[in-house]
């Protein structure tokens, strides 16, 4: 018996597709494309054996939106459109660089790609990370080691990704230059607005905690969240379990500052934290 629809979540119904779609055939237990040929492009490249169940796991994290993931996300499954890709094409140095062939992997080489990365740094090394690697770090969100790296970091990576497509794309189509600087502040202001959206989600649910308090069974009172959640999102900030007030690190904020991007959800100003 299938469950009812009500039952259904978006994750829940891709499982259940993916496995009528792949029930009884090879992919059922073939590794996908992508990790094979990922394998053969970074052959020699790496000291450990990729993870692959950990990364494709990884999906998903409290600072990111589905759509902040996709460039990533086809990225890592070898579909991002590339101009290596498509066959029609003349020219198919890359958008950015125009020295070398626009492939999935040389994305992950190119110079003006790099410049965005080093750029990068001092914000990774604030959410936890202090060394990097090209292809472990900047493809799989692994640290050089081989271990997946926590929410906060993997989030800024996809951001990254996101972020950088989008202006390779509008520099071909609008004719509007590749500028590392706006670039990193558009990363940056993303970054900064999915934390405003945490702080902002933490507040609600304590109000809606607070408002739903039945007063004559006090023995119910939850007097703090879950710790579990301080954990999650200690890269960021300290969050404070008994009002959901999450105090963001001065490293982090240090970076969006010099960005031009830092807006301060606590301050007595906001109404809120919208933005
Ligand atoms: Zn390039």
């Amino acid at each position: 018996m299938p469950p009812p629809l009500s039952e259904l979540t978006i994750k829940r119904l891709t499982k259940e597709f993916t496995h009528l779609l792949t029930k009884g055939t090879k992919r059922a237990s073939a590794p996908p494309n992508a990790e094979t040929v990922w394998e053969q492009r970074l052959a020699g490249k790496l000291a450990f054996p990729i993870p692959w169940k950990d990364i494709w796991k990884s999906k998903g994290t409290f600072l990111t939106t589905p759509k902040d993931e996709n460039t990533w996300w086809k990225l890592l499954h070898r579909a991002l459109q590339t101009r290596s890709r498509d066959s029609t094409l003349t020219i198919q140095s890359c958008r950015l660089c125009g020295s070398d062939k626009e492939t999935m992997l040389h994305l992950l080489t190119c110079l003006r790609v790099r410049k965005v990365q080093d750029a990068l740094a001092p914000l990774l090394q604030a959410v936890g990370v202090s060394a990097t690697d090209t292809y472990a770090t900047w493809l799989f969100g692994l640290c050089p080691r081989g271990k997946l790296l926590r929410e906060a970091p993997r989030a800024l990576i996809r951001i990254f990704w996101r972020v950088v497509y989008r202006h390779m794309v509008r520099k071909e189509i609008d004719r509007v230059q590749f500028v590392t600087e706006l670039v990193v502040k558009d990363i940056a202001h993303t970054f900064m607005t999915r934390i405003l959206h945490t702080q902002m989600e933490r507040q609600r649910f304590n109000l809606k905690r607070v408002e739903a308090q039945n007063k004559d069974r006090p023995n119910d009172y939850i007097t703090h969240l879950p710790r579990s959640l301080a954990e999650r999102y200690s890269d960021i900030g300290v969050l404070d379990l008994p009002t959901g007030y999450l105090e963001i690190h001065d490293g982090v904020i240090d970076f969006l500052k010099a960005q031009g991007v830092w807006s301060d959800f606590n301050s007595p100003g906001r109404a809120g934290g919208t933005q």
